[in-house]
Formats: C-alpha cells, sequence, structure tokens
C-alpha cells in the first residue's frame, strides 16, 4: 500500500511538472527517483506499483522509473565523525557514540527526469 501511493505521488508530481513547462503532451522517457534508506521503500514493489499505473495517464504510458536507494548517513555529535549505516542501529560508526544526527537517508523526490 505504501508503494502505491508513493508511485500516485511520483506520477502526480510529474503531471505538475509538465503542466507548469506548458508540456502535457510530451511523453516521460525516464524518471529517476531517490529515495533515503530510512523510507523503508521496496524498489521492486514500488516499480511494480508504477508499472501498474502509468498506463493511466498518456505522459507516463512508456516511462521507465529508476530508482536509487540513498544510504542513511549520520553525524555524531561526540567526534563529528560522518559515517553511513546499513541498518537504522543509531550509532557512530566511528566511537560509538548514540549522540547522532541524521544527516541523510530520510528524504525521497524525483531527482530528474527525461521528457521526449
Ligand atoms: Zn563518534
Amino acid at each position: 500500500m505504501h508503494e502505491l501511493t508513493i508511485a500516485q505521488n511520483i506520477i502526480s508530481i510529474i503531471e505538475d511538472e509538465l503542466q507548469q513547462r506548458n508540456k502535457l503532451a510530451c511523453q516521460v522517457n525516464k524518471v529517476y527517483f531517490n529515495t533515503g534508506r530510512l523510507n523503508a521503500v521496496v524498489p521492486e514493489s514500488l516499480q511494480y506499483n508504477f508499472n501498474q499505473i502509468k498506463k493511466e495517464r498518456k505522459f507516463t504510458q512508456n516511462a521507465e522509473l529508476i530508482i536509487k536507494e540513498i544510504p542513511i548517513t549520520i553525524k555524531c555529535e561526540d567526534c563529528q565523525a560522518e559515517t553511513q549505516i546499513d541498518e537504522p542501529v543509531f550509532k557512530c560508526q566511528n566511537c560509538s557514540s548514540r549522540q547522532i544526527k541524521v544527516i541523510a537517508g530520510k528524504k525521497m523526490y524525483i531527482e530528474s527526469m527525461d521528457i521526449e
């Protein structure tokens, strides 16, 4: 369900974007979508849902969704080290402190798209 909602959001963002540029008649070839690991999006599921609904709109009927997962990056408030973590185990990889701030891996957004 989560992924279906995201897929619907992606399509409506594309629609707004095309509308603003007066390009609703164009075909979108590729959509580059970034999602931080903290969002726990399953790329295969998002891809599947996107492919299910993309044909409902003319501008996305042939669009390919390219998903990039952004690792979780944390910054330690004790030693200032910036490290990447795979799992949500929130401690500094350098000194093991738990005084950390998440500085990347939370957001999801469309990075760019190729329009015909
Ligand atoms: Zn540290």
